[in-house]
């Protein structure tokens, strides 16, 4: 399977490559040169497929022998180890739980697949890998979480000083080992921008083996569509159409749901569900694009200004914003709202949700409303209590916190403070 970068100005790569520059030179993203459509009878005999295998087949599928099968099957079936189960509010509302990993965010879906993908790919070579990663919170956590203790592999996880929960800050800078914690003054866009920069900058590419975790690379959105297949299979009516409602920031994971429905995965529509950091809602309302800083919600991890993603959607419609609208729908909410949604979701029914759920859960209220016929899911994409204080100030009341989380508490956190200049960045990685 060939790569090809989103802007076409940049040569085509094997998944190697792809995977391990993550970052087309002509910066683009890249995106496989095919989705091509799996057979019939994977939908017809899905029922039966186990949630490591029907990823495993999946991706076998979308990567056309870039791994061997073998290889393949022992990467997903390690890295999907844990469930996505589908739980049901009433007849038309269900969410889908992507919380049960271990840093308790569907992110660790991304990290755990592409730590071991990445692993495979440089396997018998000498020279150290250097993952380089911007994180709005939960990214940070999966990627520590997933690649800790990984062989020739160092990790730099950049974060914004202040504006991750205080659990999000612990799962990314307590670990030690191969995982160093950047802490950034400054907003996850300058994060972002201090990673990206680093890839163009030539001294740093001749002197390291650079790489990128964040879900700008192709290997994090794969295994992004394992659930939304899982999420399918699990859907209550066989008869009633279904759509997905997605809480999103940077876009990589309903990018994933799109190319998994590109491969015939028959979930009707998405639904992308913004907070205040609503550039995406605007486009599909207006045609118009305007990428902006970001300002800071309850649902941190979707404080995004300027989603990466959006190129790849661009890519996969031929950049017509009209057919984006038919396969996508979008909603916008508020901090207001958002916490509104986490007490009518206790108090309707009984669960307890994190802010980005809420908002996913309102995205998937509003839509229902204007299509009664379709059964809506939307994604649980962290578990509450890594928004503790919100959700319990919100609710008024203690919620439980799992012991992955009850552990942190008491681990000291060690990070590198850093300007959002990149010179600053620059000097520190060349003299670490
Ligand atoms: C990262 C994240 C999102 C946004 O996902 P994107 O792929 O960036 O759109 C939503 N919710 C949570 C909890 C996240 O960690």
């Amino acid at each position: 399977m060939k790569f090809y970068s989103t802007k076409r100005q940049a040569p085509e790569t094997d998944l190697k490559e792809a995977v391990l520059r993550s970052l087309p030179a002509d910066r683009g993203l890249y995106m496989p040169e095919t989705l091509t459509a799996m057979p019939a009878d994977y939908w017809a005999n899905l029922e039966e497929l186990s949630f490591p295998e029907l990823s495993f087949q999946f991706a076998n599928n979308l990567l056309q022998g870039s791994v061997p099968a073998e290889a393949l099957k022992e990467i997903v079936y390690d890295a999907v180890n844990f469930e996505a189960p589908l739980v049901e509010l009433n007849e038309d509302l269900s969410c889908l739980e992507l919380f049960h990993g271990p840093s308790l965010a569907f992110k660790d879906f991304g990290a755990r697949f592409m730590s071991r993908l990445m692993s495979h790919l440089v396997k018998g070579e000498d020279k150290t890998l250097d993952i380089l990663v911007a994180t709005s919170g939960d990214t940070g956590g999966a990627v520590a979480l997933g690649f800790y203790k990984t062989p020739n592999i160092r990790v730099t996880i950049l974060y914004p000083s202040g504006k991750v929960s205080l659990l999000q800050e612990k799962q990314l800078t307590t670990l030690g080992e191969n995982i160093t914690a950047v802490e950034v003054d400054g907003t996850f866009d300058d994060c972002q921008r201090l990673v990206k920069a680093a890839f163009l900058d030539e001294e740093l590419s001749n002197k390291f083996n650079l790489s990128s975790a964040n879900s700008i690379n192709i290997a994090r959105l794969i295994p992004q569509a394992f659930y939304y297949i899982r999420a399918f299979q699990q859907r209550k009516d066989k008869n009633r159409p279904v759509a997905m409602c997605v809480p999103s920031g940077n876009f990589g994971n309903i990018t994933a749901g799109l190319m998994a429905k590109r491969m015939g995965l028959p979930i009707e529509q998405f639904i992308a569900s913004n907070n205040s950091n609503d550039v995406f809602f605007e486009y599909l309302k207006t045609g118009e694009y305007s990428p902006r800083p970001s300002v800071r919600t309850y649902s941190n991890a979707m404080d995004v200004g300027s989603p990466s993603n959006f190129q790849r959607i661009q890519d996969l419609y031929d950049a017509s914003v009209e057919a984006i609208r038919k396969d996508v729908k979008a909603y916008r909410f508020d901090d207001m709202e958002t916490l509104t949604a986490i007490k009518e979701m206790k108090y309707r029914f009984d669960y307890v949700a994190c802010p980005h759920t809420a908002v996913g859960y309102l995205g998937a209220k509003a839509f229902h409303q204007e299509n009664p016929d379709h059964q809506v899911i939307f994604q649980a994409t962290a578990h509450a209590a890594k928004f503790i204080d919100v959700v319990e100030d919100t609710l008024d009341e203690s919620i439980e916190i799992p012991e992955a989380l009850e552990v942190l508490q008491n681990r000291l956190k060690v990070a590198v403070p850093m300007s959002v200049e990149f010179e600053d960045f620059k000097k520190y990685l060349l003299e670490r």
